[in-house]
This record gives structure tokens, C-alpha cells and sequence, in this order.
């Protein structure tokens, strides 16, 4: 079995700073195999502090989908974690080039103690964590390089598509892998900026042309808070039958679940 805990949901500065949403990143789990993907500010704590606790001593991988900081804050104090001080030679570090090079944010003495460290590159992949298989998307247009993630494991698919400027390519690239559920960071809900984000109509863009089983927003900045999430994914739900979810902080998705109860 499969499922998906939600440590964090906010997104965007001000959501992050005031910890309005937690910023933990995902905690998977595919069968045995424990993942934890984008340790943004608080991952441990929230990862301890769950009932019961995800414990980064059993992680198999932490996976970075870039090296912002809501979304690596942690990743050098998860490493520690998962290799019991640095004295356990054990567990593998996935990131983009330059979150572990030049300017990056996993410190090189922590680079130093997993059992295996990959850099990610674009349209890669099957990265191979135990019997799960990992596939990078193409590059998205964000300020550092920024990767979405599919993970395959006994028959489904989970794609994670992180922060990132909508553009068609995204549709085809993600859609090719067919996922059950789709995971998207929706910060914006209106473009009153013009940034590297996707905005509340881009998610339905990308829902409509990628057509997983089942969607699931999260990542949220202050206006889509505002708007109430859980509306938004309803609307969504209904105008394109396609079962939407919006996380929240704890929130924990059954893949196999979920998949089974929208059909083939
Ligand atoms: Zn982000
Ligand atoms: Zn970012």
C-alpha cells in the first residue's frame, strides 16, 4: 500500500514565515520504502510530532524538487536524521545540481553521509529507490532548477509537480506518464504578479490536459487561502470530473484508495 502525508501545505513567503500552513514537504510511503520529498521549514518537527511519528531513521531518500527554501530548509538536519548522526553510512540524497553544488543548500559534510547521492537531471529517470521507480519531468521555468517527480511503485503512478511557470510542454510531458494522482503546487490564485508560479487557472489548465484519476492542491500562498481551497478543488471536482482534493497540513492520501474508488 501507498500513501502520502501531507507535513506542509503553505507556500509563498508570508504563508511560510507566519507558518500560517506548515511547510514540512511529503512524507511517502510506497510498501516498505520511505521518502520524504521537499523538507521546507519544520519537516522534523512536524515529522516527529505526528501521531504516530515519521521517523527519519527509517528513511530510505529525501528528494528535493529544488533547493528554495520552503522546500529544503531542513533537508541537512533530515540527512543527519536519517543517517543517525552522520554515524550510519545509510539512506540516498536526490537534488538538482545546483542545490548540491556552488551555491547550494545541502552543507558538502552532509553530502558526505548517505549511502548514495544523485544529482537529478531533466526528463530522467528510473531512479531506483528498493522497488520504487522515480522519473523526473522536464525542467521547469523557476529561478533554480526545479524537477517534478513520478513515482512508480506496484502499478500506480504519483507525480509531483512542483513550483513553476505554466507552459503547454508541462501537459504532454506529465500526461505521458499517466498518473493516478497528481500533485500540484498551486501558490496563486490570480496572477497579480507576474512570477514563476502557477495560479489557480493554470492548475486547471494542467488537471484538464494531464486527466489523472485523482488531483490534489496544495502548496498555497496567502490568496488562495483566502479563497478557501477546499472550494476551489470542489469547483474544479465539477467542472472537469476529476476527483480534487485540496491538502491540508496532516492531511494523508491513500494512493491505492483513492485510485480504486474513481475507477479504472
Ligand atoms: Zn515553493
Ligand atoms: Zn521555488
Amino acid at each position: 500500500m501507498s500513501s502520502i502525508l501531507f507535513l506542509g501545505t503553505g507556500g509563498a513567503r508570508f504563508v511560510v514565515a507566519r507558518q500560517i500552513r506548515a511547510s514540512g514537504g511529503m512524507w511517502m510511503r510506497y510498501g516498505e520504502t520511505q521518502l520524504h520529498v521537499d523538507p521546507g521549514p519544520g519537516a522534523l518537527v512536524r515529522a516527529l510530532a505526528h501521531v504516530p511519528p515519521c521517523v527519519p531513521g527509517k528513511l530510505d531518500a529525501i528528494l528535493l524538487s529544488h533547493k528554495h527554501l520552503d522546500h529544503s530548509n531542513d533537508v541537512n538536519i533530515m540527512i543527519e536524521a536519517m543517517t543517525h548522526g552522520g554515524f550510519h553510512h545509510r539512506g540516498a540524497l536526490f537534488a538538482p545540481r545546483d542545490a548540491l553544488e556552488g551555491e547550494g543548500v545541502v552543507f558538502p559534510y552532509a553530502q558526505r553521509f548517505p549511502e548514495r547521492v544523485e544529482a537529478l537531471e531533466p526528463k530522467a529517470g528510473p531512479y531506483r529507490i528498493n522497488d520504487v521507480e522515480v522519473y523526473t519531468s522536464l525542467a521547469h521555468v523557476h529561478a533554480c532548477q526545479t524537477y517534478g517527480l513520478h513515482f512508480k511503485y506496484a502499478g500506480h503512478t504519483v507525480s509531483y509537480l512542483p513550483c513553476g511557470r505554466y507552459f503547454d510542454g508541462l501537459i504532454e510531458d506529465y500526461g505521458a506518464h499517466r498518473p493516478d494522482v497528481l500533485i500540484l503546487n498551486v501558490l496563486r490564485f490570480r496572477d497579480a504578479l507576474d512570477v514563476d508560479h502557477l495560479t489557480l487557472d493554470d492548475a486547471k489548465a494542467l488537471i484538464e490536459g494531464i486527466h489523472p484519476k485523482v488531483a490534489v492542491l496544495s502548496h498555497f500562498g496567502t490568496k488562495m487561502l483566502e479563497q478557501s481551497p477546499a472550494r476551489l478543488a470542489r469547483e474544479i471536482e465539477d467542472a472537469y470530473g476529476i476527483r480534487t482534493i485540496a491538502a491540508y497540513d496532516y492531511y494523508r492520501l491513500e494512493v491505492e484508495n483513492e485510485a480504486a474508488a474513481v475507477g479504472a
